[in-house]
């Protein structure tokens, strides 16, 4: 199975990434946990992304393709399936998630987006903060990364629309029942594979993410 995780901050993504990984014996890929394993180890590439995470801004798109593109061969080596969670977040993201999985022949069966409003992802992940201490949980920073999703990752839904792979679940109820939902209409597009981009939306050639003719 392989499955591209989109949706705001604190709607379950983590949560729900883990439990469909381990349904399907997938890696679950989350490109957050990967950036702040390396901001802990203090790599180089730590280093240089700290100061986005702390500030709840995007990581260079470069940087966030060499790390996706390594991650993903790891993980399907051997025909495997992957969830990759927090990868695409914009445009030239999605356009270059496209072709990464291609050139690895494993593109995404679904994207999976979870629905849930502004105020809800505010208060659970304010509740968070008080666990999990991230750098990033903090209002201000919560709702730049809120904004930021509403901008740039938000429109990038369409684009899986079109090509045939979107689903779309509420994730407001309690995670069990999220999970209660996703799962069964995950394992109904198990046997779909999808490598058709379909026609290239005018956002993608608006923001730079391809150019056309
Ligand atoms: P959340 O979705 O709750 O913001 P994540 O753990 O997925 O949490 O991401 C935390 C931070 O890691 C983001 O705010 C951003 O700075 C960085 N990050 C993660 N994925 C990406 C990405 N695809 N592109 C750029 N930055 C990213």
């Amino acid at each position: 199975m392989r499955v591209l995780m989109i949706a705001p901050p604190g709607a379950g993504k983590g949560t729900q990434g883990a439990r469909i990984a381990a349904h399907f014996g997938v890696p679950h890929l989350a490109t957050g946990d990967l950036l702040r394993r390396h901001v802990a180890r203090g790599t180089p590439l730590g280093r240089t992304v700290q100061a986005y995470l702390d500030r709840g801004g995007l990581v260079p798109d470069r940087l966030m393709q060499d790390l996706v593109r390594k991650a993903l061969a790891d993980a399907t080596t051997g025909g495997g399936g992957y969830v990759l969670d927090g990868y695409p977040r914009n445009p030239a993201q999605a356009w270059a998630a496209y072709q990464i999985a291609t050139s690895i022949g494993a593109t995404a069966q679904v994207a999976l987006h979870l629905r849930t409003d502004d105020d809800e992802v505010v208060r659970r992940l304010l509740a968070r903060a008080g666990i999990e201490h991230r750098s990033d949980d903090t209002e201000p920073v919560i709702r730049r990364r809120l904004a930021l999703y509403h901008e740039v990752t938000e429109p990038i839904l369409t684009w899986y629309d079109r090509r045939g792979i979107l689903l779309s679940i509420d994730g407001m109820p309690d995670a069990d029942r999220v999970t209660a939902a996703v799962i069964p209409a995950l394992e109904a597009r198990r046997a779909c594979h999808v490598d058709r981009p379909g026609p290239v939306p005018e956002l993608l050639i608006a923001a730079g993410a391809v150019s056309c003719g």
